[in-house]
């Protein structure tokens, strides 16, 4: 079951390049690969007639995702009572607009967890 799932998603995935039009001339756009100033590898469309270059959203999202994972932090736990705690660091408090006494959401993951804070 999961074997085919990922079969007709590398399906869709080559049929969406194949079928990426330019916006400029609708010539069909090739997928390539280049590199960040930071040395992040990432994928956009050029188009072989009029050189117009562009990123997609499923693009965007995967070098989002790879600078996350660049700017990652190593933390050691404390023990805290019966509990145990983790410092965040300055820089995630400034990003995320942290403060004393905020309240934070963990969501466990099939690995780790995720920590958010509660805003609604
Ligand atoms: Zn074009």
């Amino acid at each position: 079951m999961y074997r085919t799932d990922t079969t007709n998603k590398n399906k869709n995935i080559n049929y969406n390049k194949k079928m990426k039009k330019c916006p400029e001339c609708k010539a069909n756009m090739i997928e390539k690969r280049s590199k960040t100033p930071d040395g992040i590898s990432y994928e956009y469309f050029k188009c072989p007639k009029c050189k117009e270059e562009i990123v997609d959203m499923k693009q965007l999202h995967e070098v989002a995702r790879k600078y996350r994972i660049m700017k990652k932090y190593h933390v050691k736990l404390t023990k805290w009572g019966l509990s145990y705690g983790l410092r965040i660091p300055q820089d995630i408090i400034k990003r995320d607009k942290l403060s004393k006494n905020k309240n934070l959401i963990i969501i466990p993951e099939e690995v780790g967890f995720r920590v958010i804070p509660e805003i609604y």
